[in-house]
């Protein structure tokens, strides 16, 4: 199946081939354990967790990191006003992110780095940076030279010659130029280590491709991901250090996913409107919010709004009262869940293959709900057919990460459905009112 990604880097479409044969190399920018995260935070999770398991169903190997920033102003400030170390701040909140990404049904990254434990790497990195006039250092900070890389903007799509006229000069800052950014940060007060440069921390934008380079063997990988507001400068800045030490811009493919806004507003502190990951996720339960966040094409802006999320709710609904019906009457007629073949999977894969276009991919799955509607309502409904479209809607749900039960019947149901039928074939009308309220309490009717 010939997939096609829009890749940032080049600002148009192009068809995936992975650099190896069958797997794929992945790389999502994760968070800043310091605080729980926002909705718009769990957008790229969902985003790039559903490329990844499309990817996985079409056979690809697959190799998902995604770091955790735990050194950081931020980390460092928390962990002062808290009054306990870096690392405690570091671990509360990474257990939270974790127990989001459970929430929501995010698969578990391959490696989840933290920068932390990166830390020779990352020095190492820098000394590489500088010996190569990549780097220099004034006073303890260690700048990246961006007069030093002459495709400087190629992602942010401007010229760096404007950009640095637009640039005010800090007054007190020792760069050559206003565009160069820290690497490596002198540090004076929370957590920090030694260097050749004295006590400092590292740099944010020096991070990730650290971590790629040390954990991806060719130091170049498939897909880099993350939110747009990723793009510049953290972006660009991670893909001007790799083409002054690999000589590679990272990654081939580089995705961004759009923004979130709440009811129609940009999402921001000042506005008050902010709303975090875990009170959606309490709220309105993994299904939903993966469902509004995958309604809309990944690059164009989500509306949080009260519509939108009674509209994912009644899809969710929608699509779990068939599933389940679905999957009792199979039971009930003996077929095993196991039994028939995703025939009407074509379709929905062509959607996600098209720059994964998960609303045509729900579109989709919607057609073969009508259709699972359609066979029940039948008299003498096709157990075949009805096998086909279950194995279609279970590839479905996986591959958007849907996570729906459907009840598993026991003796004891399999019992009460059949007195229930013989109650209503000799017309016994209380005793089967009486039985159809039991099979609902256990629901099966
Ligand atoms: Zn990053």
């Amino acid at each position: 199946m010939e997939i096609t990604l829009y890749n940032s880097l080049i600002k148009k479409r192009e068809k995936f081939i992975p650099l190896v044969d069958k797997q794929v190399s992945m790389y999502v920018c994760g968070p800043t354990v310091y605080n729980y995260i926002h909705i718009g935070n769990l957008r790229p999770v969902v985003v790039f967790d559903v490329l990844r398991r499309f990817l996985i169903h079409l056979g690809y190997d697959v190799v998902f990191v995604s770091n955790y920033t735990d050194v950081d102003d931020k980390v460092i400030e928390k962990a002062q006003a808290d009054g306990v170390s870096e690392l405690e701040i570091a671990d509360k909140y990474i257990n939270a992110y974790e127990q989001n990404l459970a929430d929501v049904n995010a698969m578990k990254p391959t490696h989840s780095p933290r920068v932390t434990n990166y830390i020779p790497e990352i020095i190492s990195f820098v000394e590489k940076l500088i010996s190569l006039g990549a780097a220099y250092e004034v006073e303890g900070n260690v700048y990246f030279r961006v007069s030093k890389d002459v495709r400087y903007g190629e992602l942010g799509n401007f010229d760096p010659a404007e950009l640095q006229a637009g640039a005010r000069i800090e007054e007190d800052s020792k760069k050559e130029s206003p565009l160069d950014f820290v690497i490596w940060k002198k540090t004076e007060v929370g957590i920090k280590w030694n260097s050749p440069w004295g006590l400092g921390r590292p740099g944010w934008h020096t991070e990730c491709v650290v971590m790629i380079d040390s954990i991806f063997p060719n130091k170049y990988i498939d897909i880099h991901g993350g939110g747009f507001d990723l793009k510049f400068p953290h972006h660009e800045n991670e893909i001007a250090q790799s083409l002054a030490v690999n000589n590679n811009k990272l990654a081939h493919f580089w995705m961004h996913n759009g923004f979130i806004n709440i009811e129609q507003e940009k999402m921001s502190k000042s506005l008050g409107n902010v709303v975090l990951a875990k009170d959606a996720l309490e709220k309105f339960g993994g299904n939903v919010v993966r469902m509004l966040l995958l309604s809309t094409h990944y690059r164009a802006p989500v509306n949080f709004s009260e519509e939108v999320i009674e509209a994912s709710q009644n899809e969710i609904n929608k699509i779990s009262n068939t599933y389940r019906q679905l999957a009792v009457t199979l039971q009930k007629h003996s077929v095993s869940l196991t039994a028939g073949h995703a025939r009407e999977l074509d379709a929905f894969l062509l959607a996600l293959a098209d720059d994964l276009n998960t609303s045509n991919a729900l579109a989709e799955l919607y057609r073969v709900l009508k259709l699972v509607n359609l066979e029940l309502r039948k008299r003498d409904f096709n157990l075949n057919e009805l096998a086909n479209l279950f194995q279609s809607l279970t590839s479905m749900l996986a591959i958007l990460g849907f996570k729906i039960d459907y009840p598993l019947l026991t003796n004891e149901d399999y019992d009460l459905l059949k007195q229930y039928e013989e109650a209503r074939a000799a017309k016994n009308f209380a005793l089967s009112d009486e039985l159809r309220a039991k099979l609902a309490q256990r629901n099966l009717i």
